[in-house]
C-alpha cells in the first residue's frame, strides 16, 4: 500500500530509501525476514513498529479478524476519553502512530481475517519466519454465582463493546429501566461504565458513542450506580485520574461512607505514592466538607454514584418472573492481611440490595487460539519468556495475551517493544533461519482465496474511516461508527 503512495521507508530512515527502482526494492525485501502479527490492537501495531524501525529489511503483515483496526483503542477506550485516543504520555497521537506504521512500505494490514478460523497458525508459520500473537483478551471472567445469566446481568466487556460499536455487541440492548445499577468491580473499566451510565447526554452526544447506545442512554432510568469491591479502599484498582473525573462528573454526587475512610490517613503514610494520593482523594471527598461550589453542585445533582467495600457477590436474585434480575445477595467480608495482598474473608453476615442492572467488571480473559499453541488456562496467557512462546520456536506473543489483561496502552507498548526485541535478537543469533525463504502474504493470499475470504487492506479501512467521519459530521460528533461488518465490507467491495 505504501508503494502506491510514492514514498519508500520515509519514516524509518532506511537505506532502502536510497534504492531506485521498484524491482530492486522487491528483491531486497524478499531477502529480509517475513514476519506477521496476529491482532491490530496496540500490541500488534507497537510490535510491528519496533520491528520495522530496527530491522531495515523486515516485512511485517498485520492480520485482524475485524475489518477495522486498532482493537481496544477503538472498542475499549471510553468515548468520552478522546484524549487517550489522541495522546500518549509523549502527547503523540496513538492512532496516527499506528497509521504511520501501516503506511510503511514494508507493512501491510489484512483485516477481516480470523486467524484460527480462516487461516491456521501452522499455515502462518509456513508462510512467515516469525509469527507474533497479539490477539488480546476477548472474553471476560465470569462471576460463577447463581443467577449470573438472568436478564439485566451483563459483563462490563459486552456493555463497553455495545457503547463503542463492537459488532458482536451491537444488539446487546441492555435493560436500563432500573434506577439502581450495580457494577461489580472497582477498576478503571468499572469507572468507565459508571461514568457512561451517568454522564450528561450533552457530553456523550459530542463523542463517538454509537447512535443506538446514545438513544438507549437517553431513555435510561438509571440514576444511582454502586461500584462494589470485595476488599477495602486501600485495594481499589482504579487510578486517580479516573476517580477525579468521576468525582467531578456534572450532575452527580458521590456517596462515600465516612466510616470506610476514617483513620486511613495514618495507614497510608508508608504506601507507594500513587496509592497514597488516590486514597487521599477518597478520604478528602468522604470526610472533608466540600467547598461552596462543590456543595451546591452536589445538592442539585439528580444522579449519584458510590463505592461499596467488603462485599462479595453470592447470588443474583430473580424477580417474580424468574427471568429478570431484581437484586443481588452479597457476603459481607473482612480483610485478612494488609495492603495489595490482603484477602477478603466472609464474616457470615449477608446483605441484599435491590437493583435491576448488574454489570460484572471483574476482568477480561484471553482464550486459546488453537489447540496446538501452548496456553495457560489458569493465568489466561500464552506461556512465554520475554515474548518467546515456550516450546514453539518462531512463535512469539505480545500485549494482553502475553501478560494478562491489565495495563494501559503505554504498558502494552513497552511490552510489545520487548517482544519485538526478542524477535530481533533471534534474527541476529540465527535462531530464526532466514535461509528458508518464506513467501509471506503471497502464500496466505491463495489460502484466503480458496476459502472465499476477502481481506480488507489499510486503504480500504481509510475509506471506512472517511465514511464514519462524514456521518459523524452530520451529527456534530467526531465519527459515527459503522457497527455492521457487512456494511463495512460493502463500502470497500471492489
Ligand atoms: P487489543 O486491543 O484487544 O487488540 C487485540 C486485537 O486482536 C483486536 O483488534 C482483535 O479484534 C484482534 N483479534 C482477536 N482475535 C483475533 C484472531 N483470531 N485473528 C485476528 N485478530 C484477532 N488504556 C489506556 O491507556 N487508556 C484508556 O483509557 C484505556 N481504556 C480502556 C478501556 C477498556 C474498557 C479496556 C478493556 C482497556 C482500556 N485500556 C486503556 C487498556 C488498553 O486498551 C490495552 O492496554 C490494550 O488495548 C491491549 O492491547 P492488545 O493489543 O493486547 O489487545
Amino acid at each position: 500500500m505504501g508503494s502506491s503512495r510514492g514514498h519508500i521507508c520515509w519514516k524509518w530512515g532506511s537505506p532502502l530509501r536510497r534504492l531506485t527502482g521498484f524491482s530492486r526494492l522487491l528483491s531486497t525485501a524478499a531477502l529480509g525476514p517475513q514476519i506477521c502479527v496476529v491482532g491490530s490492537g496496540p500490541a500488534g501495531f507497537y510490535t510491528a513498529q519496533h520491528l520495522l524501525k530496527h530491522h531495515r529489511l523486515a516485512r511485517v503483515d498485520i492480520y485482524e479478524k475485524l475489518p477495522v483496526p486498532f482493537g481496544l483503542v477503538r472498542f475499549g477506550v471510553a468515548p468520552d476519553h478522546p484524549e487517550v485516543k489522541v495522546s500518549t504520555y509523549r502527547v503523540e497521537n496513538v492512532i496516527n502512530t499506528f497509521t504511520q506504521t501501516a503506511h510503511s512500505d514494508r507493512c501491510a494490514y489484512y483485516g477481516n481475517v480470523t486467524i484460527g478460523k480462516d487461516v491456521t497458525v501452522k499455515e502462518l508459520q509456513r508462510a512467515y519466519h516469525a509469527v507474533v500473537l497479539s490477539y488480546g483478551a476477548e472474553d471476560n471472567r465470569i462471576l460463577g454465582i447463581p443467577g449470573e445469566n438472568l436478564l439485566g446481568v451483563y459483563s462490563a466487556r459486552a456493555f463497553v463493546g455495545w457503547y463503542n460499536g463492537l459488532p458482536e455487541n451491537r444488539d446487546l440492548k441492555p435493560d436500563l429501566s432500573s434506577e439502581t445499577a450495580m457494577v461489580l468491580g472497582q477498576g478503571n473499566v468499572a469507572l468507565d461504565v459508571a461514568r457512561v451510565l451517568l454522564s450528561p447526554l450533552d457530553v456523550l452526544r459530542k463523542t463517538d458513542i454509537t447512535e443506538g447506545s446514545l438513544a438507549a442512554i437517553a431513555c435510561s432510568k438509571v440514576k444511582r450506580v454502586w461500584l462494589v469491591g470485595r476488599r477495602g479502599p486501600l485495594q481499589v484498582a482504579f487510578t486517580i485520574k479516573e476517580l477525579r473525573e468521576m468525582i467531578n462528573l456534572p450532575g452527580t454526587r458521590p456517596l462515600l461512607d465516612p466510616a470506610d475512610f476514617t483513620g486511613l490517613g495514618d495507614v497510608i503514610k508508608d504506601v507507594p505514592r500513587p496509592r497514597k494520593r488516590l486514597t487521599e482523594l477518597m478520604v478528602k471527598s468522604a470526610l472533608e466538607k466540600p467547598g461552596e461550589k462543590e456543595a451546591s453542585r452536589w445538592a442539585s445533582a439528580t444522579k449519584e454514584w458510590g463505592l461499596k467495600f467488603r462485599r462479595s457477590p453470592l447470588e443474583v436474585l430473580p424477580a417474580a418472573d424468574g427471568k429478570q434480575a431484581r437484586g443481588i445477595r452479597m457476603a459481607v467480608t473482612r480483610l485478612e492481611g494488609s495492603g495489595e495482598s490482603a484477602r477478603a474473608v466472609p464474616t457470615g453476615e449477608v446483605e441484599e440490595l435491590e437493583c435491576g442492572l448488574i454489570l460484572s467488571s471483574i476482568g477480561y480473559r484471553s482464550l486459546p487460539l488453537d489447540s496446538l499453541i501452548p496456553f495457560d488456562p489458569k493465568l489466561g496467557i500464552i506461556p512465554n519468556s520475554l515474548g518467546r512462546v515456550q516450546g514453539a520456536p518462531g512463535l512469539y506473543c505480545s500485549g494482553w495475551v502475553k501478560r494478562g489483561p491489565t495495563g494501559v496502552i503505554i504498558t502494552t507498548m513497552n511490552d510489545s517493544f520487548d517482544t519485538a526485541q526478542s524477535v530481533l535478537e533471534d534474527l541476529q543469533t540465527g535462531v530464526l533461519n532466514l535461509s528458508n525463504s518464506k513467501e509471506g502474504f503471497e502464500s496466505v493470499r491463495s489460502i484466503l482465496h480458496s476459502r472465499g475470504v476477502h481481506p480488507v487492506t489499510f486503504s480500504d479501512w481509510e475509506k471506512i474511516d472517511a465514511a464514519e467521519v462524514a456521518r459523524g459530521k452530520l451529527a456534530g460528533k467526531p465519527r459515527e461508527k459503522i457497527v455492521d461488518p457487512q456494511e463495512m465490507l460493502q463500502l470497500v467491495s471492489h
